[in-house]
């Protein structure tokens, strides 16, 4: 049996990535945790979901990683399942378009690789190209942007024509900040981009996954309960009432009621409005999701080439091949409001054009399942305006907040969750002098 000194008492609130990541922070402190996860399982947004004709588990919409998720990482170390995920050599990405296939690379030749890939880009100009080129080594030179700067304006600053824009940057905005160029942040778009192509050869590569994405951190549910530390399933949290800086009181909708010395909340701006508190929380008001739209197809025969392609002209963005179990393929759409209204059978068929158009070996014939994920508020819109209002993962003494959406300087993604859970536990523990 372990030994516990300390009698004060953490409550966490959430079990996504940056719940799980505050509290393994936690684990070996001389104190009690509760965890408390509203649904019947941990992970938060990164779900399994069980297609009933062929019996497989998808994920909750297709994630992508890079290499520079040190903290995701570092997360999936301690639970034991980092050995499930492999490593592009370097940054390499397909793009399709109806006039042909196109790479972008950032490590075959070193540093010469964008060069290379950028002149080999079809069907741009070579005004565009040496924009580009221009473009890439300022931000390699520490290129900054004001606060009230889009991504949109940073790129016409250097007057990169939309042809461009839209072959090369708006996928990589969409896939990583779930916002449009008009709309994200100029800042986060830089910090992706010199953490993707300057920080190191191999911080830009992408990331996959052997295994659904839930099953990487199910092992949590074994390694941190014990007698001090406990997860609570389907325990939704109605209010956190303060009484002084050290005694906060938790009510759950079921009308329990429990006292803790400090709370990490690590729920979505939108969870968070519907929790009453009697302290000052953050300006929640000001944030506004941003739908994320999958679409898994099972196939009798393959009809990719590569695993994966960024789509140029099409209404879906990227595709990406799984093998496991089955053979079936997600598409992805970000930034989907409009999309997002559209039903089930539109959808397919509009995904169907997308495919016919781009994928000579396509035939809608051979698709035998297909599954559609909307995920209404699947991140939030990260724009100048809410990239200035991300609250820090502390508010006062006690209370602490994590989340993909908090001040990170990262966009809202599973390294900014984990991350976020470090720093409020980081917090907790200088506070509370653990
Ligand atoms: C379709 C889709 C695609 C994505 N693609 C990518 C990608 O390619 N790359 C990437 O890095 N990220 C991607 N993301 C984002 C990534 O999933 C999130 O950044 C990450 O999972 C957020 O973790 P979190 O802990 O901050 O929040 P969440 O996962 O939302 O966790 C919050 C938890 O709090 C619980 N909760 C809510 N209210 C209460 C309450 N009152 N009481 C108790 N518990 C409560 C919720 O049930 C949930 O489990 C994608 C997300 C979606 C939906």
């Amino acid at each position: 049996m372990s030994q516990i000194n300390n009698s004060k008492k953490v409550a966490i609130i959430g079990g996504g990535i940056s719940g799980i990541s505050a509290a393994m922070e936690l684990i070996d402190k001389d104190i009690n945790i509760d965890i408390y996860e509203a649904r019947n399982s941990i992970g938060g947004r990164v779900a399994g979901i069980k297609d009933k004709l062929t019996g497989d588990e998808i994920d909750n919409g297709k994630h992508l990683m890079v290499g520079a998720y040190s903290n995701f990482f570092d997360l999936l170390q301690k639970l034991g399942t980092f050995k499930h995920l492999y490593f592009q050599k370097y940054f390499n990405v397909n793009f399709i378009s109806e006039s042909g296939e196109f790479n972008f690379s950032n490590g075959r030749f070193g540093k010469l690789s964008q060069l290379i890939s950028l002149m080999n880009f079809p069907g741009i100009s070579l005004r565009d190209k040496r924009n580009s080129i221009k473009f890439i080594n300022q931000v390699n030179r520490g290129l900054d942007a004001t606060p009230s700067e889009s991504a949109k304006d940073i790129l016409n600053n250097f007057q990169i024509s939309n042809k461009i824009s839209e072959i090369l940057w708006e996928p990589l905005i969409l896939a990583t900040m779930n916002t449009t160029p008009r709309e994200a942040s100029g800042k986060i778009f830089l910090n992706i981009l010199k953490l993707a192509f300057f920080h190191s050869n191999y911080s830009g590569r992408l990331v996959f996954s052997n295994l659904q994405l839930n099953k990487l951190l199910i092992p949590f549910l074994t390694i941190f309960p014990n007698e001090h530390r406990r997860i609570f399933l389907q325990k939704s949290i109605e209010s956190v009432n303060k009484i002084d800086d050290d005694n906060f009181i938790i009510k759950i909708k079921n009308g329990e009621e429990y006292n803790y010395n400090a709370v990490i909340f690590t729920l979505t701006p939108f969870a968070l409005k519907k929790i009453k508190t009697n302290f000052q929380m953050p300006d929640f008001e000001s944030f506004e999701s941003s739908p994320i739209v999958s679409l898994y197809l099972w196939s009798e025969e393959d009809f990719l080439k590569n695993d994966f392609y960024a789509l140029i002209g099409a209404k879906f963005q990227w595709i990406f091949k799984e093998t496991y179990n089955s053979l079936r393929y997600a598409l992805t759409h970000s930034a989907a409001d409009e999309f997002a209204m559209l039903s089930k059978s539109e959808i397919i068929e509009l995904a169907y054009q997308d495919l016919e158009k781009l994928f000579s070996k396509f035939n809608r014939n051979l698709i035998y399942q297909a599954q559609l994920i909307i995920e209404k508020k699947a991140a939030i819109k990260l724009t100048p305006q809410t990239e200035s209002l991300r609250p820090p993962q502390k508010i006062s003494k006690g209370i602490y907040l994590a989340g993909d959406w908090t001040s990170t300087g990262l966009p809202a993604t599973m390294e900014s969750a984990a991350l976020s859970g470090k720093h409020a536990a980081g917090n907790l523990i200088t506070d509370l002098s653990l």
